[in-house]
Order: structure tokens, then C-alpha cells, then sequence
């Protein structure tokens, strides 16, 4: 069993439907546990405000699983893979930057 979040879009209000642009702001939860293949799963959540209607809500804005194969992001435009001959440096502790613009849809 995983996360009991909806699978719907994160950027959309579930008020009113206008998509947001962009988060207020963004944190990261990080799983405690492995998940079966040893990879930490660490939860991008975004809040985010409504620009018609101003109600507030908060969503998951991607997932990422790093473990010694790479690293693997879950996002609204489904999963993609970084480079696995980066796993070194992601082993030492490489700070993970996700720019969350390259997100967004057309
Ligand atoms: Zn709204």
C-alpha cells in the first residue's frame, strides 16, 4: 500500500478548477523507511492559494526516489529518471534540486 493521496493534479483548485501557477511555497517529507528496492521516497508537497477564488490547498508536487540505482522522479507528468552514473554523487549526499517550472504543462 502507498500514500492515500488523491491522484489528481495538485496545481488545480478543487474549488473553483483554475490552475495555479506556481506553489506559495514547497517542502519536502522524507520516508523513514526504504521502500523494497532500498530507495528513500521523499515527498515534494506544495501549498498553494487560489487566484479566482483564494481558497487554499495542499498538494503533492512530485516524488522522488533516490537509492543506489539513481534517482527517480514522480511528478503530474509521470516518472523520469536521472542518470544512474550520477549515483556516486548522489550517495555522498548530493543536494537534489528540482525545478519545479519545467513542470508545468503547456
Ligand atoms: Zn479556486
Amino acid at each position: 500500500m502507498g500514500w492515500a493521496m488523491p491522484r489528481r493534479n495538485p496545481y488545480i483548485c478543487p474549488k473553483c478548477g483554475t490552475k495555479a501557477d506556481k506553489p506559495i511555497k514547497t517542502w519536502q517529507l522524507i520516508a523513514p523507511i526504504p521502500d523494497a528496492r532500498g530507495r528513500i521516497t521523499i515527498t515534494v508537497m506544495g501549498s498553494f492559494q487560489c487566484s479566482n477564488c483564494g481558497y487554499r490547498w495542499r498538494g503533492v508536487v512530485s516524488k522522488i526516489k533516490a537509492g543506489a540505482e539513481g534517482v527517480e522522479i514522480e511528478s503530474t507528468k509521470g516518472k523520469r529518471a536521472l542518470g544512474s552514473e550520477e549515483k556516486e554523487e548522489k550517495r555522498r549526499g548530493t543536494i537534489i534540486e528540482i525545478d519545479l517550472s519545467e513542470e508545468e504543462e503547456g
